[in-house]
């Protein structure tokens, strides 16, 4: 009876592209993303963003060290 469809061992939506992604296979190890490619996209644009806070910390920490 519980043979037929397959139980999702787990549901997630994609943190790139939003797609709800159920996860039937004991051998998938997807978490996060629905696919490599979005995986990919998306820390390519997490490490932009990550260098880009840090240089803006920087100027602003420069900044307020030459103001004091
Ligand atoms: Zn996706």
């Amino acid at each position: 009876m519980a043979d037929a469809a397959p139980v999702p061992l787990r549901s997630f939506g994609c943190r790139e592209c939003g797609r709800a992604v159920a996860v039937t296979d004991g051998a998938d190890r997807r978490t996060v993303f629905c696919c490599a490619a979005h995986e990919r996209e998306w820390w390519r644009r997490a490490t932009r963003h990550a260098a880009r806070d840090r240089a803006r910390a920087l100027r602003g920490a420069r900044r307020e060290g030459r103001r004091a």
